[in-house]
């Protein structure tokens, strides 16, 4: 498998919380963008026409078409309208004939969210909406400055299920005055609406953000570490009583409703970033990976879109370093033996070794006669702080 990911980097207005390269404004250049991305994949041509050859022990598995999952993140992909998107979703089909053939994803804001939008994304081949619900109550919708209402979050899950589109919503916990009973009600809501996979994330604030400003003016309050930690407890407790598996650090699905364009990260498969700040990763046959890093912000990318901000090789250890801390995100566990398929400069020995210490905390187990190596149950909370020793 491998997988496109699209920066569609526009948004309506910014949510006072959020650090992503995105440009604000009602109108995208819809052509200017798509212009770009052509100029980017041809600057990278020579790279695109090595990347569809198969190569290595992770291609085997390459039967099914050459980029089998395409993401359009952002940003606000549905802020293209559907005529917008119907550009973008031809101008992938020529460059890029099959792709998303196993999952297409649309990101999608509430506001956005009906039938007109829904048709032109199966048109363009989406199987998938990840909508930007965040919370269904009022308060939270207004506090994260959300421009959408609880009812336009549910009717948006719902239009998108009468279209035949899978449903992720996401929920941000931990917003000051948030409660475990309403975090519970935001679960009920999402899950009875249709939303088979819910992402969680906890509210942080980082400091380029609007939020800080809106703190020194009284007119917000930055989120308590303990509470967001309850209520992430609290969102675990409701999906999975609802019958999601808590399958990722921040991931809840349905059986059968796993984010496959996000597996393709947490199992070390290739993906091709286009766009603002968009990230790509190629994995070589001795383990090392090319990791490469677009320009953020869409002038200076329109300027250059061939030329990467950052790109650097891992050599195989480091790769295999790295790919402990991306497979251990999947709370099913890192399948051993395709870890060192992946990565055939380390041994099983070497796992063992730089494990010991969370292995002997608790905070790793192995499972399944040792063929897995996973985060203890319970212990997932803990993910970044295990990573982080692993990565030392
Ligand atoms: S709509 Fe999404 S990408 Fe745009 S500012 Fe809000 S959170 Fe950020």
């Amino acid at each position: 498998m491998r997988g496109i990911y699209v920066h569609v980097p526009f948004c309506a207005r910014a949510c006072p919380y959020c650090d992503f390269d995105f440009q604000v404004g009602r109108t995208p250049d819809v052509a200017g963008f798509i212009a770009g991305l052509e100029r980017e994949a041809s600057g990278r041509g020579q790279e695109l026409a090595e990347w569809t050859c198969p190569e290595g022990p992770g291609d085997s598995d390459l039967a099914d078409a050459p980029w089998s999952t395409v993401y359009l993140g952002g940003g606000t992909p549905s802020l293209l309208g559907p005529a917008g998107l119907a550009q973008l979703g031809e101008w992938l089909a020529r460059r890029f004939p099959g792709a998303g053939a196993r999952e297409f994803t649309v990101e999608v804001n509430p506001e956005h969210g009906d039938p007109s939008l829904y048709a032109a994304v199966r048109a363009i081949g989406g199987t998938r909406v990840s909508l930007g619900t965040q919370s269904t109550e009022a308060e939270g919708l207004r506090t994260l400055g959300r421009v959408h209402s609880p009812e336009q979050a549910l009717a948006s899950i719902a239009a998108a299920v009468e279209a035949g589109l899978r449903v992720s919503a996401d929920l941000i916990v931990g917003w000051p005055g948030q409660t475990a009973a309403g975090v519970q009600a935001d679960v009920a809501r999402l899950t009875q609406a249709g939303a088979e996979h819910v992402s969680v994330y906890a509210l942080t604030i980082e400091a380029d953000t609007p939020w800080p400003t809106l703190v020194r003016r009284g007119k917000r309050r930055l989120p308590d570490s303990d509470h967001q930690a309850d209520m992430l407890a609290a969102a675990e407790q409701a999906l999975t009583s609802a019958g999601l598996q808590h399958y990722e650090v921040a991931s809840y699905a349905r059986a059968g409703a796993e984010a496959q364009h996000n597996l393709l990260y947490w199992t070390w498969q290739d993906y091709l970033g286009l766009g603002p700040s968009a990230h790509s990763a190629r994995y070589f046959a001795d383990g090392s990976v090319l990791r490469r890093g677009n320009v953020r912000g869409l002038p200076t990318w329109l300027a250059d879109p061939g030329t990467p901000a950052e790109a650097e090789r891992l050599t195989p250890e480091a790769a295999a370093i790295e790919g402990l801390w991306t497979g251990l995100r999947d709370l099913r566990g890192l399948d051993v033996g395709a870890y060192l398929r992946r990565f055939p400069a380390v041994t099983r020995g070497w796992i063992e070794h730089r494990t010991r210490r969370q292995v002997a905390r608790g905070n790793l187990e192995w499972a399944a006669e040792g063929q897995v190596l996973r985060i203890a149950p319970g212990r997932w909370y803990w993910h970044d702080a295990v990573a982080a020793d692993l990565l030392a």
